[in-house]
């Protein structure tokens, strides 16, 4: 069994559909997870937030604007008049559903069910279109499956469960589409992975099913060294562990959705990313396969905020840290760098929200500074301790650059330096020249 999850751009226009299936059609059994055509989620979420607002006539305007994007999809797509019929009476069943909500009571519960139509058009129009191409395929209901549990994880043994449930209907077929992004919680209640979460989505697939592949499918030929969009000469890298692709993924390659790295490291199922435009291009192989040492790529995060305390109390002090940390626990704050010295200890957050309680309650500690406005550039690859380190070959080149912290040691995959965001793309260029000798 295979999965192949395609992004947004990949159903993008029914031109990149059609190509989908020719990518998609050999004899090899598999399931083919989609996200939805891509700038579809934002207008769902435009549409949610109108409605929050209560504007509920520029939401129905919203509505039709994007209903009639998706009509000319479907007159697009499809060649015989019995599948745009059916494409068109599809399409008005999903935006029937989308205008109740301008009569209706507005919650977080409908604005998931509203998110999750993007991902329901999608794997229709495709399924209808597989159809007309005379292709056998099943429809799979993600919301038949997936589902999350309280705390937000996806609840294996359920979907292991209830997948197979789904599969066993259908024995002795080949190829399967279903949505990514969207499940159930715990309540049975429509939800979702969070966005980008169809990369998650795939490999909580894979790994229930013990897949022999999953492959990631976007419009760009695997991970590359450096960022793309901000730096000219970048190559795609051949081949990352897992951890190497976990840390680049969360630390800013917006290729691949940070947590989805960790359902096929658990069940040892190698990630492929491949391109839909060069689809035989061999993209990026993550494995449990050690790499060599040394740096393999470098990302940025954007958003960051440091937070420094610095306090007498700290000195020979114990306590003091596990003090400062329940803070941010209390506050359900994730913390991605930490530095300290004797007397203050500085740590970064990604989300400034309850920046200004979480300083007051610090302040009872020593002295706080704030800064934001800091992106973590992130330099991934293999650094055992004890071999000669990356030092001069990663600082060399940053000469010029201030530094607002370093972190190295944390993990043998990661070091990590903290610069003013302003000073990103500088950096990220500046680092590509020096390591890669990439101008
Ligand atoms: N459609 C969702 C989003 O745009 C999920 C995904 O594409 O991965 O976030
Ligand atoms: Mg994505």
């Amino acid at each position: 069994m295979k999965i192949m999850k395609f992004g947004g751009t990949s159903v993008g226009t029914s031109q990149r559909m059609h190509d989908l299936v020719d990518i998609i059609n050999d004899d090899e059994t598999k399931i083919v997870v989609l996200s939805a055509m891509s700038g579809t989620t934002n207008d769902l979420v435009e549409i949610s937030q109108t409605l929050y607002s209560k504007d509920n006539d520029l939401a129905g305007k919203l509505i039709n604007d994007l209903e009639e994007k998706y009509r000319d999809v479907v007159y697009e797509t499809y060649n015989e008049k019995s599948s745009i019929y059916i494409g068109i009476e599809l399409i008005k069943l999903h935006f029937e559903f989308l205008r109740s909500f301008t009569r209706d009571l507005f919650t977080i519960n409908e604005e998931k069910a509203i998110l999750a139509q993007g991902e329901l058009l999608s794997t229709a129009i495709f399924h209808l279109l597989l159809q007309e191409r005379k292709i056998e395929s099943v429809l799979l209901p993600a919301l038949n499956y997936m589902r999350i549990k309280e705390n937000g994880e996806p609840d294996m043994p359920f979907i292991s469960e209830n997948l197979n449930k789904e599969l066993c209907k259908f024995a002795g077929k080949g190829l399967f589409i279903t949505q990514g992004y969207i499940c159930r919680n715990a309540f049975g209640e429509i939800d979702n992975l969070q966005r980008g979460g169809s990369d998650y989505s795939a490999t909580i697939i894979g790994a229930v099913l013990q897949a022999n592949e999953i492959q990631i499918w976007t419009d760009i030929d695997g991970m590359h060294n450096n960022d793309p969009r901000i730096v000219q000469n970048t190559y795609p890298l051949a081949e990352l562990t897992f951890d190497e692709a976990a840390e680049l993924a969360y630390f800013g390659a917006k290729i691949l959705h940070p947590t989805c790295i960790l359902p096929a490291q658990n069940r040892n199922i190698p990630v492929r990313l491949l391109n839909t435009l060069h689809p035989d291009a061999p993209g990026t192989l993550i494995s449990a396969k050690k790499t060599t040492v040394g740096i393999k790529a470098v990302a940025a995060k954007d958003g960051i905020t440091a937070i420094k305390i610095k306090s007498g109390r700290m000195l020979m002090a114990y306590g003091f840290l596990r003090a400062v940390f329940e803070v941010f626990e209390h506050y359900h704050k994730p913390i991605d760098m930490i530095t300290t010295s004797e007397v203050a200890v500085s740590l970064t957050i990604d989300n400034d929200s309850d920046l200004d309680s979480i300083t007051e309650e610090l302040r009872t500690f020593g002295v706080v500074e704030v800064k934001s406005n800091l992106s973590i550039v992130s330099i991934v690859g293999v650094f055992p301790a004890n071999k000669p380190s990356y030092v001069n070959s990663i600082f060399g080149p940053l000469s010029e650059i201030p530094i607002h912290m370093i972190s190295y040691g944390g993990s043998e995959n990661n070091i990590s330096i903290l610069v003013e965001t302003k000073l990103k793309n500088e950096t990220l260029k500046a680092l590509n020249k020096g390591i890669f000798n990439l101008e």
